[in-house]
């Protein structure tokens, strides 16, 4: 089985490879087709939504069985924002750097007990005949008064997992316990049963 990874990110393409090949899938990304794919608009209004639009996507512009994630933060401080939007947090023209200080302003003044947040991942796979599997992972943590650590990447530096940053942990430290972690294991052991599921199907 050949999958297609429907990701422009270069960490999760390595993570998801690290998954799939174990289970004897070999897989496929942007870079080995002859053709670039139009940029997925992400209009849903779940991280679930969002990871099935990419999905599907990149199931139809290749006809392989697709994989894709989309992810975020999450602080009940703000209902729930930037949710979704967390890429994007500071406008579509924004970077990491913007969308802390922008999530740092708006926390101004608020005390540690209700800077609680979390992230969430959501993993999904999408085949040619309409099957689908998803799966969630979650971590909770606080927004830090300051950023901290140099590692990761986007809201890492003020998402305080315990007494350290996620930007003070290490990749693997990271992966054992991060929103990403947890929603890839979650995948990687529904994809082992529906592969046997399936291969008994054909039996
Ligand atoms: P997407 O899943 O690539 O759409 O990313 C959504 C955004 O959520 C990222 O650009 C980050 O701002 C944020 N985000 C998702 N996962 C993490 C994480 O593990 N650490 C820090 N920020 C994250």
């Amino acid at each position: 089985m050949t999958f297609f990874i429907a990701t422009k990110n270069r960490k999760k393409l390595a993570e998801m490879l690290r998954i799939l090949k174990p289970l004897g899938i070999s897989a496929i990304c942007e870079a080995d087709l002859d053709k670039q794919l139009e940029e997925v608009e992400e209009t849903g209004t779940t991280f679930a939504e969002n990871a099935m639009l990419k999905a599907a996507a990149g199931c139809k512009a290749t006809g392989l069985p697709a994989v894709a994630d989309d992810s975020g933060l999450m602080v009940d401080y703000l209902d729930g924002a930037p949710g979704v939007y967390s890429k994007r947090y500071s406008g579509e023209d924004g970077n990491d750097e913007r969308n802390i200080q922008k999530l740092l302003t708006a926390l101004k003044d608020v005390p540690e007990s209700e800077r609680t947040a979390h992230f969430v991942s959501s993993v999904c796979a999408v085949w040619p005949d309409g099957r689908m599997l998803q799966a969630e992972g979650r971590c909770d943590g606080v927004i830090a008064q300051s950023p901290s650590g140099s590692g990761g990447f986007g809201y890492d530096p003020v998402f305080l997992y315990g007494s350290v940053s996620f930007a003070e942990l290490s990749a693997e430290e990271k992966d054992a316990v991060s929103h990403r972690g947890k929603a890839l294991k979650a995948f990687k052991e529904k994809l082992e049963k529906f592969i046997k599921e399936t291969e008994n199907a054909d039996k």
